[in-house]
């Protein structure tokens, strides 16, 4: 489906298209929470870079996250790109040069209506903040870590790949 999405302020609006849209994976790392997912997580769908239009581009500015080891030892510096508005702070996608043909734009930046999921995944509890609850339902799968399957393989196991 086509995915249209934009920032608050207005001054990005974006386009992709989107094999794998369903809003169902929340992630608790303290990057998502912190960066843009106030409520304790925040939802990366899967996208086609290639397809990926935008106006307002120079507005963009990109995080690359601290990622600080248990034990505190020295930070290293991830790889993904956070794509957000440097006017309004707004979090637009993420995208990793090691999978260059995807992207991740975040459900919260998304202005299309998407299809609701029958299930979610709850990933990285490990980080989660002590105040989060975890609002799973019964046939929902939680992972201290990351999952296995990939956003595209959820897809195809409930049949809801277009
Ligand atoms: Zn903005
Ligand atoms: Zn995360």
């Amino acid at each position: 489906m086509l995915l249209e999405g934009s920032c608050h302020c207005g001054a990005v609006v974006f386009s992709l298209t989107s094999a794998h849209p369903y809003p169902y994976q929340r992630c608790y790392c303290s990057i998502c929470r912190k960066t843009q997912g106030g409520g304790g997580y925040s939802i990366n769908l899967g996208g086609d870079a290639h397809s990926l239009k935008v106006r307002g581009r120079k507005q963009i500015a990109v995080y690359h996250a601290k990622i600080r080891p248990e034990g505190g030892r020295r930070a290293h510096t991830s790889s993904a790109e956070r794509h957000f508005c440097r006017l309004c702070g707004s979090g637009l996608w993420l995208f990793s040069p090691e999978w260059p043909e995807l992207i991740h734009p975040f459900a919260s930046a998304i202005d299309t209506p998407l299809p609701v999921p029958p299930e979610h995944t709850h990933l990285l509890l490990d980080s989660k903040a002590s105040w989060v609850e975890v609002e799973a339902r019964p046939g929902d799968k939680l992972f201290d870590g990351y999952p296995e399957e990939s956003i595209a393989q959820w897809h195809e196991r409930l049949g809801l790949s277009r």
